[in-house]
C-alpha cells in the first residue's frame, strides 16, 4: 500500500475485500463473485450515504461509484439492504467484471521487487488463487491489514473531499450506527413553540414531533444539539438527507442563540455561529443533495 500508485481507491478496496473473503474459508481460491460482492458493500455507504467522491472531479468518478449511484437512483434506495435482490446480484456481477478490467492486474503493478504476490490471476479466470502462506498471512493480520487499507483509502479521500468531515470514520464504518435522539426531545420541545421547524405547522395533541438534523447526520456523523430541530414526520421523511435552503440555516443560527441563552452549560452549543455556517457551505461545496424546501 505504501508503494501503491493510486489513481483511484481500488487498491485499498481490494485489500479489504481479500481480507474479508479469506475469513472463515479454507479454499485456495476466492471467486471474483465474492470479491465483487465485497466491492459493492465497501463502496455503497461511501457513495450513497456519505456522498464521498472517489476522484478529483465528477467526470473522472470511478466506475464502481457510477454503477452504485445508478442502482440507488433507479430503485430509490439509500440502504443497501433495501436494494431488490435481483438488482443487488446484477450490481455484484458488474463489480466482478470491473475487477477483471482494471483492478486485479493493476493491484501488484507497483509492488516492490521481491515482495511476494497476494494472489495469482489470469484474464478469463473466475477466481483468484492464493497459497497457504498468503492465506495464513491474511488471516492472522486481518485487523492491521484493514487499518492499513483504511488509512490509505482515507488519505486518498482527503484530497478528493477536502471539506468533508470525519473521512476516517466514514471509510471505517461498515454500517450506519445511530444513537437515539430521544434525550433531546424535552430540550427541543421547550424551545419549538410546538411548531415544525420547516413548515411551521403546529403539532397536534396526539402527534409526537420527530427530531431532524438540519445539516444531515450523514455529512456530520454526529448528533450535536446545535444541529437538531423538531420537525413533523412529513417534513422529516421528505427532507431525508438533503440540505435545506439557506433561510433554514439562518433560522437555525438564531434558534441556537436562543438555546445558548437558556442552556449556557450545554457543551455542544458552544460552537460559534460562523462554524455552523461553514459546515453548511462545506456540504454545499461537495455537492451534497441540497435546497430541499418543505
Ligand atoms: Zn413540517
Amino acid at each position: 500500500m505504501r508503494d501503491a500508485d493510486m489513481s483511484s481507491t481500488y487498491k485499498p478496496a481490494l485489500l479489504r475485500a481479500l481480507v474479508r473473503c479469506v475469513r472463515g474459508s479454507e479454499a485456495n481460491t476466492i471467486s471474483l463473485a465474492a470479491l465483487g460482492r465485497e466491492f459493492t458493500r465497501l463502496y455503497w455507504n461511501q457513495t450513497v450515504v456519505y456522498h464521498l467522491r472517489q476522484a478529483a472531479s465528477l467526470s473522472k468518478e470511478s466506475s464502481a461509484v457510477k454503477m452504485i449511484r445508478a442502482a440507488s437512483q433507479l430503485h430509490g434506495v439509500r440502504d443497501l439492504g433495501a436494494l431488490p435482490a435481483a438488482a443487488r446480484a446484477a450490481l455484484d456481477r458488474k463489480m466482478a467484471k470491473l475487477l477483471q478490467v482494471n483492478v486485479l492486474t493493476a493491484f501488484h503493478r507497483s509492488k516492490p521487487t521481491g515482495m511476494p504476490r497476494l494472489y495469482d490471476w489470469e484474464p478469463g479466470q473466475e477466481a483468484v488463487s492464493i497459497n497457504a502462506e498468503v492465506r495464513s498471512f491474511l488471516c492472522s493480520n486481518e485487523t492491521p491489514l484493514e487499518l492499513v487499507a483504511n488509512y490509505h483509502w482515507a488519505r486518498f479521500l482527503e484530497n478528493t473531499n477536502r471539506l468533508a468531515p470525519r473521512i476516517v470514520q466514514k471509510v471505517e464504518r461498515n454500517a450506519a450506527f445511530r444513537r437515539s435522539l430521544k434525550p433531546y426531545l424535552t430540550i427541543l420541545r421547550q424551545d419549538s413553540d410546538g411548531l415544525c421547524f420547516y413548515c411551521k405547522r403546529s403539532f397536534g395533541d396526539s402527534e409526537t414531533p420527530t427530531i431532524d438534523h438540519v445539516i444531515p447526520w450523514s455529512f456530520l456523523l454526529e448528533d450535536p444539539l446545535w444541529d437538531l430541530v423538531l420537525a413533523c414526520s412529513r417534513c422529516n421523511s421528505s427532507k431525508s438527507d438533503w440540505l435545506p435552503e439557506q433561510s433554514a440555516l439562518q433560522r437555525l443560527v438564531e434558534r441556537n442563540r436562543k438555546l445558548r441563552d437558556d442552556l449556557r452549560r450545554h457543551v455542544s452549543l458552544l460552537i460559534p455561529d460562523d462554524e455552523v455556517e461553514r459546515l453548511y457551505h462545506a456540504a454545499l461545496s461537495v455537492e451534497w443533495p441540497h435546497f430541499w424546501t418543505p
